[in-house]
């Protein structure tokens, strides 16, 4: 029996390219099983492109770690989905034994040293224009994946360096057919990704239009980029000519004093932090903590809903919707509070997870009636000296979970922030338009704001790269998703799936989305949620209809075999042998 699963917007792309496709091959057994009873297993790969999830197979096939593979993914959905992430970018590593020993590495791109508080505001102290700052060098952040993925090589690789950017090397070589969905974004998203002659080049005809779905494209100059990183390892961008060459090239663009320089990518580290974990029901949840917003804002969501029979409600009852919005109003309250980089600013965060501040908080949902005006809590070890605003999702950004034989598990959510950065392109690659997720406003009365820029910080994230231990302890699910401020909420919807309402990780990954982070719940156009309007607006809730940017992907552990989830609304693909 096989195990692939994939997408149906997949399926048009996967008949463009079967050329390629894996032989559907046996899905692996429980690792913990004896030996007898379970054939040879390598391992699941879920990602946004089956091209990327071939990649991490072909790693895991070789013999490589978990961790392998997912640099082998990152790298490959850079040339591949260049409009959501890759190497011009950074990303959150959740890395987890079988048995439950989580660490995680923190890729975030950072501020240049000598940004500080103004740096998006005008001569007269306003804020400029959102877009004008992503157009902009003042949006790029130091990239982050490849440090990020250098010193997760170095604890947790078993393949040489080298090995893992042969796929990625092909595809950007041989080239890659432009799929529905990218094409869709070169459309779309045609003033960033085409908004210098590089892009341009890439991506479009000499009359500007965007080269139609199907077009096999060649990207040499990436090839030849990632042959040198494959070569010389990552100094060669942080350390050498090339890193002070992509500072220049950040700096022309960048109309204010401060701009980057190659100091900023020569001090560049990724950071190993403390995962953040709590339990929700039987199960330990975990994932990354600040500078994202992910594992507080996901664990609270969870946590706060314990004290309701989820399971009871089931997943068609207006009143389970109703409470998992409620929970969301509380959890980004806390988030837009206390949130930011915790190397510049306090954050409470074993606060926010703590289980009796957080079943406190759980008592202000009542199952009959909204809450007013949700404010923020006060989390032991708070410090209130902080505000914030609101922030609306931005479509970027990949996840992809990957397990191998041993049953180690990443989860990682890597990006670019918006559609192809900032469009700026350097060595065959975006670069982020990351910076734009600091606060640009940097006091709001007079209270300076957590997440305002500083030199060397990083901006806040929401990603939320999660892994999910059973009751016996062991792997259970490894999840993440794309789509900005909406990632935790769908992270959250996909364990409330599996884990209160037994649904398979790919049935709860494609249940409708319901984002509500303030006094408006948004829905998930043409989705069953739509039947439950009447209902949740008789509760109190202003609801709109709007179309978000869902992207999740996941692995899990199921009666003994892993499976791979990838979101229906994309292009994603799992493959498992
Ligand atoms: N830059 C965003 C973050 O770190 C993610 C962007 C997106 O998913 O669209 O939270």
């Amino acid at each position: 029996m096989s195990h692939r699963t994939i997408a149906p917007m997949a399926l048009s792309l996967l008949l463009a390219a079967c050329a390629t496709v894996s032989p559907v091959v046996e899905a692996p057994t429980d690792p913990t099983a004896p030996a007898a009873a379970a054939a040879p297993q390598t391992g699941m790969v879920s990602t946004a492109d089956l091209r990327a999830s071939e990649a991490g197979m072909a790693i895991l096939e070789q013999g490589g770690s978990a961790t392998d593979a997912a640099i082998a993914v990152m790298l490959a959905l850079t040339v591949v989905e260049p409009q959501s992430s890759g190497i011009g970018g950074g990303g959150f590593f959740v890395h987890g034994t079988l048995t439950g020993e989580v660490t995680t590495l923190d890729g975030r791109e950072t501020a240049p040293a000598g940004a500080g508080p103004d740096w998006f505001l005008d001569g007269n102290g306003e804020p400029i224009g959102f877009m004008d700052a992503v157009m902009s060098g003042l949006s790029v952040g130091v990239p982050g994946n490849l440090a990020l993925a250098w010193q997760a090589h170095e604890r947790y690789g078993k393949l040489e360096w080298a090995a893992l950017f042969a796929p990625a090397i092909a595809l950007a070589r041989d080239g890659f057919v432009v799929s529905e969905r990218f094409g869709d974004y070169l459309e779309r998203a045609k003033n960033r990704a085409a908004r210098t002659p590089a892009g341009q080049a890439l991506f479009y005809n000499a009359a500007g239009e965007p080269l139609p779905v199907g077009t096999l494209v060649k990207n040499p100059e990436l090839a030849d980029t990632l042959e040198r990183l494959a070569a010389e390892g990552p100094d060669w961008l942080y350390q050498g000519p090339a890193g002070a060459e992509l500072a220049e090239h950040v700096a022309a663009d960048t109309p204010r004093e401060g701009a980057m320089v190659a100091g900023d990518l020569r001090e560049y580290e990724a950071k190993w932090r403390n995962p953040v974990c709590g339990q929700y029901r039987v199960y330990r949840i975990c994932g990354m903590g600040p500078p994202s917003s992910g594992a507080t804002t996901v664990f609270a969501i969870l946590k706060q809903l314990e004290q309701f029979d989820l399971a009871a409600l089931g997943a068609e009852s207006p009143t389970a919707w109703h409470l998992f919005a409620e929970s969301q109003r509380l959890a980004y309250a806390d988030r837009e509070v206390y949130l930011g980089d915790s190397d510049f600013v306090d954050v409470p965060v074993a606060g926010l997870v703590n289980s009796s501040y957080l079943t406190e908080r759980g008592r202000l949902i009542s199952p009959d009636a909204t809450i007013a005006e949700p404010q923020a809590g006060t989390p032991p070890g708070a410090d209130l000296a902080l505000a914030d605003g609101p922030e609306w999702p931005e479509s970027g950004t990949s996840h992809f979970a990957v397990v191998d034989d041993e049953g180690d598990a990443v989860s990682w959510t890597s990006t670019v922030e918006g559609p192809f950065g900032s469009g700026l392109v350097f060595g065959g690659f975006y670069l982020n338009n990351e910076l734009t997720d600091f606060t640009m406003v940097p006091e709001v009365d007079g209270v300076p704001v957590a997440n305002r820029v500083e030199g060397s910080k990083r901006p806040r994230s929401s990603m939320s790269p999660t892994l999910v231990y059973g009751p016996e302890g062991n792997l259970r699910i490894a999840i993440g998703a794309a789509g900005g401020a909406t990632i935790p909420v769908q992270t959250a919807k996909a364990l409330i799936g599996v884990l209160d309402w037994g649904l398979t990780a790919q049935e709860a990954i494609a249940l409708p989305g319901l984002f509500s982070p303030g006094n408006t719940i948004v829905l998930e156009p043409d989705s069953s949620l739509l039947a439950m309007q009447d209902d949740l607006e008789a509760l109190g809730h202003t609801v709109i209809v709007r179309g978000m940017p869902f992207k999740a992907n996941a692995v899990e552990f199921v009666d003994g075999r892993w499976l791979g989830a990838a979101d229906p609304r994309s292009e994603g693909a799992a493959l498992g042998n």
